[in-house]
């Protein structure tokens, strides 16, 4: 996950500004909630004192993504869930919407096999497994 110093040095060479706001965010998405909307990011900040506003957490959270540093995810909810952009896989478990982070590089391969056999190379992926306990 790296330390937000570091974080915010790769911020700045994507080309991001680093405001107080955007280190906020950075703060909140590494040490808050699992997954968080932006409501519950915005709550967590709050509680915490800083006074940033729903709309500038959406402004920034907007940013974050266009640049590609963080990841919106859309697991059936309604709701956008962010995090800093990884290489992990998640499984969502249908019954209490919990969610569960896995990597698997046989899956990785087979992904780029499948592109490849199809002439591309793979340059954004996304796996997401919609699942119920099986007890
Ligand atoms: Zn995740």
């Amino acid at each position: 996950m790296g330390d937000l110093s570091e974080l915010e040095s790769r911020c700045q060479q994507l080309g991001l500004r680093v405001t107080a706001n955007l280190r906020d965010i950075l703060e909140a998405l590494v040490t808050g909630p699992d997954h968080p909307d932006a409501d519950s990011l915005h709550g967590w900040l709050r509680s915490r004192g800083r006074r940033v506003s729903l709309t500038t957490v959406y402004r920034t959270l907007g940013r974050l993504v266009a640049g590609g540093f963080v990841i919106a995810h859309h697991f059936g909810s309604g709701k956008a869930r962010y995090e800093i952009a990884a290489t992990h896989d998640h499984l969502i478990d249908i019954s209490t919407g919990k969610i569960i982070e896995f990597s698997d590089p046989r899956l990785d391969a087979l992904e780029e096999r499948i592109a490849a056999q199809m002439g591309y190379r793979i340059v954004r992926r996304r796996v997401e497994l919609y699942a119920v306990p099986t007890e």
